[in-house]
């Protein structure tokens, strides 16, 4: 049934999703971060609220204290102690609460901000890992690591700032507002009718000054990923004497970035500078509409004084909400960069798809007239109406020139990419019709000889093959990889710790490993991708033995890079310009005289040289 449906999506060019330039900032995936603390930040808002009104309360109270001291120092009568001693009481339980409210928000919102952050840790972290390998192939890792670090922090320590400074702020500008509107409507509506002209050149400022932030992060991120290459690298780079060079790109990044983050303080600078003008400016307005209320006897000289103090508290607020916009600026754009694969969704799920049962999988696989390009480079076609049929328990190798198109191949297999046009069928299914999941951890195993080992134990490396799998069918399959010999000869056998990138073990260790992995799952499809790069005899001899006894009874698709280990394969195809041009047998290739034997007799050259 899927045979027949397998047409139907056939011409759905692979794409990788477009990158948007301008992440832009979704309040909605905020909300879902935020909703299950929802209560724990509710009560921290609360919280701070209260010790923003207290914090309007408290000055009025010391005025009253003060009120107290300068009537005993003026009339030195009654008992000063019995005078003083209710306000100040007052005042010191007021301090208390105050205190209290305050470490209860910072507690409260720490917990909301660490929880937000850990979690969209978690989520971004997943969402990359389900990405499709194109997406890999279009993002480089360090920009793609510093969102999950950098960013996060940024727009957490943002967050919680924005939050707890700018509530104090806003209730200050509004409690003091109040006090305008009481004191004098006239000239707090005067006010109001300026206000909006400021604010609404504030935003214009401020959007211009978000389009910097996110170009200086962005920089920032370039530059980290140049040091990420050139570090995990460590070892070409230093083969080549190439530290002075990749010294040099990094300065060149670091110093753009340098010079875009301060553009981007001279910005907010001169922001600051702006609204203090403005604020300023106010004062001065103030004084001269309230001079001219005052000559119309609409208010009086003692009015107009409290009036300026109460707006110089509104001043003070709105000046550092204005610092505060800059923060808020920087938290909104790694907010908007944090998000922005949150809801990219790959082009091949994860999982989800028809399985095979294990009993009746046959292992054939046909690759039906495939045609690919990589989705980074739309413009070169890599195979053209290519057809290959890997028979049952068979093992087929395809050679070729180097760029050839060979690993495609493989990588189409696994689908870490869907052909551009053509179908490829396992045991007469198309595979985008069944379980991605499945098919990657069950049914094909892919052994890379120039393997990548985790920084862990060798047992764990091993298991990653199979996460479920015992002791027992670990040692197993090491055994079947030629690797257990070398494992136990080791003082922490299995729970050896392999580097970084396995830098303590050999080429050939690493390869056997890498054949462990791969075995352990008892794939019934095993694609080789050869090693380009040539072991020491004794070490290829016992790869090779471990490698022929893998292949036995699975079908094999060797991607040879070197022709050497290939002729006992059941058939050998030829690649050229993205499809296969000839076919057969070693020794059939031979007699035909064709590309292939001039492939062997180049490869004989140059071994002789
Ligand atoms: P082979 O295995 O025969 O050496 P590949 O299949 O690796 O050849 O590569 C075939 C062509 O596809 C080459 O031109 C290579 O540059 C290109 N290519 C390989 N991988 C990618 C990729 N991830 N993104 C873009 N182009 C790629």
């Amino acid at each position: 049934v899927a045979h027949c449906e397998a047409d139907v999506n056939n011409n759905t060019p692979v794409e990788v999703a477009a990158k948007n330039p301008v992440p832009e900032f979704k309040w909605h995936i905020l909300w879902e971060f935020v909703k299950p603390e929802l209560f724990a930040l509710i009560g921290a808002v609360v919280l701070a609220f209260g010790a923003a009104i207290l914090n309007i309360q408290i000055p009025l109270m010391l005025g009253n204290l003060v009120n107290v001291v300068a009537r005993y120092l003026r009339e030195h009568t009654g008992n000063y102690i019995h005078e003083i001693r209710g306000p100040a009481l007052k005042l010191l339980g007021l301090y208390g609460i105050q205190g209290l409210l305050t470490s209860g928000y910072i507690i409260l919102l720490s917990r909301v901000g660490e929880r937000v952050a850990a979690d969209m840790r978690k989520t971004l972290f997943a969402c990359l890992l389900r990405q499709d390998v194109a997406f890999y192939d279009a993002n480089k890792t360090g920009q793609l690591v510093n969102r999950l670090t950098a960013d996060i922090q940024e727009f957490k320590s943002s967050f919680k700032l924005v939050i707890s400074q700018g509530l104090r702020s806003i209730t200050q500008t509004v409690g003091c507002f109040v006090s305008l509107y009481v004191i004098s409507p006239k000239l707090t509506g005067l006010t109001v009718v300026v206000l909006p002209c400021l604010v609404g050149a504030g935003a214009l400022i401020g959007s211009v000054l978000r389009r910097l932030s996110r170009l200086a992060q962005e920089q920032v991120a370039k530059a980290t990923g140049v040091a990420d290459e050139a570090l995990g690298n460590v070892r070409t780079v230093k083969a080549f004497a190439m530290e002075e060079r990749e010294r040099q790109l990094y300065a060149l990044e670091v110093d753009k970035s340098c010079e875009m983050n301060e553009n981007l303080g001279a910005g907010i600078a001169v922001f600051q500078g702006l609204s203090n003008i403005a604020l300023n400016c106010i004062v001065l307005g103030t004084i001269f509409a309230g001079g001219t209320l005052i000559s119309n006897n609409e208010m009086s000289p003692g009015d107009l004084m409290s009036f300026l103090v109460a707006s110089q508290t509104v001043q003070r607020s709105l000046a550092s909400i204005s610092i505060l916009f800059g923060q808020m600026v920087r938290g909104i754009s790694s907010g908007a960069r944090v998000f922005e694969y949150l809801s990219l969704e790959p082009t091949i799920p994860l999982s989800g798809g028809g399985r095979i049962p294990y009993h009746s999988l046959i292992g054939r696989v046909d690759f039906m007239d495939i045609s690919f390009s990589y989705p980074t480079r739309p413009g070169q076609q890599v195979l053209k109406r290519f057809n290959l049929t890997l028979p049952p328990c068979k093992t087929v190798a395809i050679v070729g020139e180097s760029g050839g198109g060979k690993s495609t191949v493989a990588a189409l297999l696994e689908r870490f990419y869907d052909p551009t046009s053509g179908v490829i069928m396992l045991d007469g299914l198309d595979i985008r019709t069944l379980d991605p999941s499945w098919l990657r951890a069950q049914v094909i195993g892919f052994i890379n000889q120039e393997p990548v080992l985790f920084g862990s134990s060798i047992m764990e490396n091993i298991r990653f093959g199979k996460p479920e799998a015992t002791d027992a069918e670990v040692i197993n399959a090491a055994e079947q990889a030629n690797a257990h010999r070398f494992i136990t000869s080791f003082p922490d056998g299995y729970n050896t710790m392999v580097g970084e990138r396995g830098v303590t073990l050999s080429g050939g260790q690493k390869q056997r490993i890498a054949i462990a992995r791969a075995l352990i799952k008892n794939p019934n499809i095993l694609v080789l991708d050869e090693a380009t790069s040539a072991l020491d005899a004794e070490s290829e001899r016992v790869v090779q033995e471990a490698l022929d006894r893998a292949t036995r009874g699975r079908t094999v698709l060797i991607i040879a890079h070197r022709l050497s280990t290939i002729q006992g394969a059941d058939l050998i195809c030829v690649m050229s310009n993205g499809r296969i041009v000839e076919a057969g047998t070693h020794s059939e290739l031979l007699s035909k005289g064709g590309l292939y034997s001039d492939l062997i007799r180049r490869q004989r050259a140059e071994g002789q040289k």
